[in-house]
């Protein structure tokens, strides 16, 4: 018994199962090419889901910069509430970026 990946969800499944446990997708019955098919299809789409989620994250981590510049304020020493909301969205999507990256490597490694 082998462990493949269902073509639907991706989740892990046996490959004598007839049904996905996960996501109740019948395996029973359909051609291996198909089956193929369909896992290599799902994977782009999850790619290309993640890719347009880092650039977004991206996005944001840029307006973070920008917002930390627009609103800082020389004259004064603690930076106004602006900077600091700059600085977080900034982090995040830095952070978010990041996240993404690494689950778009995760998903080529698979299968
Ligand atoms: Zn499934």
């Amino acid at each position: 018994m082998a462990i493949v990946s269902c073509p639907q969800c991706s989740q892990k499944i046996s490959d004598k199962a007839a049904v996905c446990e996960h996501c109740g997708f019948v395996l029973e019955g359909q051609d291996q090419a198909q089956l193929a098919r369909l896992r290599s299809r799902t994977k782009a789409d999850k790619i290309n889901k993640l890719t347009s989620q880092s650039m977004l994250a991206m996005l944001l981590f840029m307006l973070g910069i920008a917002g930390t510049f627009y609103f800082r304020d020389e004259s004064s020493p603690d930076p106004g509430w602006q900077v600091q909301v700059s600085m977080l969205v900034m982090v995040v999507g830095f952070i978010w970026y990041l996240i993404n990256r690494a689950r778009i490597i995760l998903v080529k490694k698979r299968l």
